[in-house]
């Protein structure tokens, strides 16, 4: 093995024994969580290498990165999520590549969203992004609609030709009430989520816990788990 792939195989390890460890203690089956590795900042040689050590969902949150590495990978078996926040004049472009839209958040994306995906041919799985620390806006701050504004969108996005609405995702909040309180958010989250299955009981995702939190988001009940740093290094830049 290269030194590289030796060392992403290392750090692939390390977080399968967390989240396995984490299963365990919440009394639920390993099966029960798939780990998406955000790649972003790192080259398609990196997602090349994952692929080969198995890794199978893959995330990115820049459309102008994404996109190549998306290219480049177009032969490995990978699902791509994008968790990034999404401008309209984007969503063609991401619409190309990948398969989950995890930062659905307004109204405006929906419609931007169904109109490419019915003229790309595809089906785009959408969670919706919710912002736990939203203000007066409504909105967040990293993007993500307050709870309030789920039911709306979720309803817009199931009524959507392309468009299938697969659940919820959140980031753990740096300000407001649940600033530090990781587990609060998610099980917050997790409410949110037995909420929406009442009217949408296929949209069971829960898209929660990053390298730092991920223990915290398989206690509460995350489905998925979004881990960048842990598996690739320090990000060279703010991403
Ligand atoms: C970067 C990012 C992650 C991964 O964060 P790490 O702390 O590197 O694990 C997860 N979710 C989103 C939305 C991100 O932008």
């Amino acid at each position: 093995m290269t030194d590289r792939k030796d060392e992403l195989a290392g750090n692939l390890a390390k977080v399968e024994q967390r989240i396995a460890d984490a299963c365990a203690a919440a009394g639920r089956s390993r099966d029960e969580v798939t780990l998406i590795v955000v790649t972003k900042t790192y080259p398609a040689s990196d997602v090349r290498i994952l692929s080969e050590l198995g890794v199978r969902h893959v995330a990115e949150n820049r459309d102008q990165d994404a996109a190549p590495k998306a290219a480049a990978c177009s032969d490995l078996p990978l699902s791509w999520h994008f968790v990034g926040q999404l401008q309209t004049n984007k969503v063609r472009s991401v619409v190309g590549y990948a398969d989950v839209v995890q930062s659905v958040d307004r109204s405006r994306l929906v419609t931007a969203l169904s109109k490419e995906a019915v003229r790309a041919e595809r089906e785009i799985g959408c969670l919706i992004q919710v912002a736990l620390d939203a203000g007066e806006s409504g909105r967040g701050e990293r993007g993500g609609v307050a709870p309030e504004g789920i039911e709306e969108l979720a309803d817009l996005v199931a009524g959507s030709p392309g468009l299938r609405l697969d659940g919820l995702m959140t980031v753990a909040p740096l300000t407001g009430e649940y600033a530090g309180r990781q587990r609060a958010a998610f099980e917050r989250l997790m409410d949110l989520s037995t909420d929406l299955r009442r009217a949408h009981p296929a949209a069971n995702m829960v898209s929660a816990g990053m390298s730092a939190d991920l223990e915290e988001a398989v206690a509460a009940g995350a489905t998925h788990v979004r881990v960048g740093t842990a598996v690739l290094g320090v990000r060279p830049r703010l991403g």
